[in-house]
């Protein structure tokens, strides 16, 4: 028996590399996660050709998804993680230890009595300069996002700036490049223990492989794992919105990748796929195809994606923030961010130019005239 068993394994991981799909399929989309089933449409291509797209419309996490905990309620607490970029860089559980360790470099997260200074990001601004960010859900809002059924190589790679989108999980998660840093911001958008948390918008999102977390907790000696996603460094984790596969750390066979290129992906046969790291983020750097226009968009009346929002559609009542932050050659969530940190619209346009680091005549002459 044990030996039968013992040959079946070997047969399934003899046969795993070819189970992989190179193109994106509805099935493969976790339906605790969808609202309705996959379809394929037509959608154009950032360089302007016509292609087709899978389009994936997604609750705002998937059902019985266990998230948090994001900040800790006091020192004694243990929160998340959050990839610290200042003095001392590095990862970092959101604990005393930390919070104490940041406080002696002028940044003030907690009250004398040990109270961390937490708001939620979708119904409230900050009262104090540092404040950890613990967004609250909106189990109203759904997502619709578009991915490249046949994958295309664009002529250079993309970069990936801050909250850039990067893709999508099997699971029906969003994902995304850094969250905004504290160091811009003076708050922290501290992830829970699988890299996510919840966006102004209400909805959760990964800013990390989240099936391949134990291997960066390992590499970097970060107590952690994380639950809502099944630890496998060599199963794939979904697909980035090029429509091309992202990996754990390992091949399918367990073997190390080799030969990756700067986006840390490669050509395995005929198709290409990126490949988690041992590093956080541990997420493709770049990507090296072809995005759909348009490629993500939530019903939430806030956050990336909304409509009027960055990354959304056009109209509604708010300002234009990617266009207002590519005038200003800045970060359009940091800009939106900023702007609502500071109140929103009565924010003290002085203020939040310095933060940002730009002149306030040029912010002034970019955001929609005041009334
Ligand atoms: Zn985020
Ligand atoms: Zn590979």
């Amino acid at each position: 028996m044990t030996q039968f068993r013992f040959s079946s394994a070997a047969a399934l991981i003899a046969l795993a590399p070819f189970a992989v799909q190179a193109q994106i399929e509805g099935a493969q989309i976790s339906s605790d996660a969808l609202v309705s089933e996959p379809t394929v449409v037509e959608c154009t291509l950032t360089d302007g050709s016509a292609a087709s797209c899978l389009e994936i419309t997604v609750k705002y996490q998937p059902d019985d998804l266990e998230i948090g905990p994001f900040c800790p309620a006091t020192l004694e607490d243990e929160g998340g993680i959050w990839d610290w970029d200042g003095d001392e860089a590095g990862l970092y559980r959101v604990d005393g230890e930390f919070l104490k360790m940041l406080d002696e470099m002028g940044y003030h997260f907690y009250d004398e009595d040990g109270t961390v200074h937490v708001f939620d990001i979708r119904v409230e601004g900050p009262t104090e300069a540092n404040e950890c960010i613990s967004g609250s859900v909106d189990e109203a809002v759904e997502m619709t996002m578009l991915i490249p059924t046949t994958p295309q190589m664009a002529d250079a790679p993309v970069s990936l700036g801050t909250v850039a989108k990067i893709g999508m999980s099997l699971s029906g998660v969003p994902i995304f490049a850094d969250a905004p840093s504290v160091l811009d911001t003076g708050h922290m958008p501290a992830l829970d223990v699988c890299a996510g948390h919840v966006d102004p918008g209400g909805w959760y999102h990964y800013h990390g492989t989240a099936s391949d977390l134990d291997t960066v907790y390992e590499h970097n000696n970060v107590e952690g794992s994380c639950a809502n996603a099944v630890q496998d460094a060599k199963a794939q984790f979904g697909y980035a919105f090029d429509g091309f596969a992202i990996m754990g750390s390992l091949e399918h066979d367990g073997s190390v990748p080799r030969d990756l290129d700067e986006c840390g992906g490669h050509m395995d046969g005929d198709t290409y796929h990126y490949h988690s790291t041992g590093e956080f983020p541990n997420l493709p750097t770049c990507l090296v195809g072809l995005q759909a226009e348009d490629n993500f968009n939530t019903t939430a009346a806030a956050g990336i994606g909304a409509a009027g929002g960055p990354g959304g559609g056009q109209g509604g009542g708010r300002p234009d923030f990617e266009a207002i932050a590519s005038d200003l050659g800045i970060d359009a969530q940091l800009l939106m961010q900023t702007m609502q940190d500071a109140g929103g619209p009565n924010a003290d346009l002085a203020a939040v130019a310095a933060n940002l680091g730009v002149d306030e005549a040029d912010l002034r002459a970019a955001l929609p005239q005041r009334p």
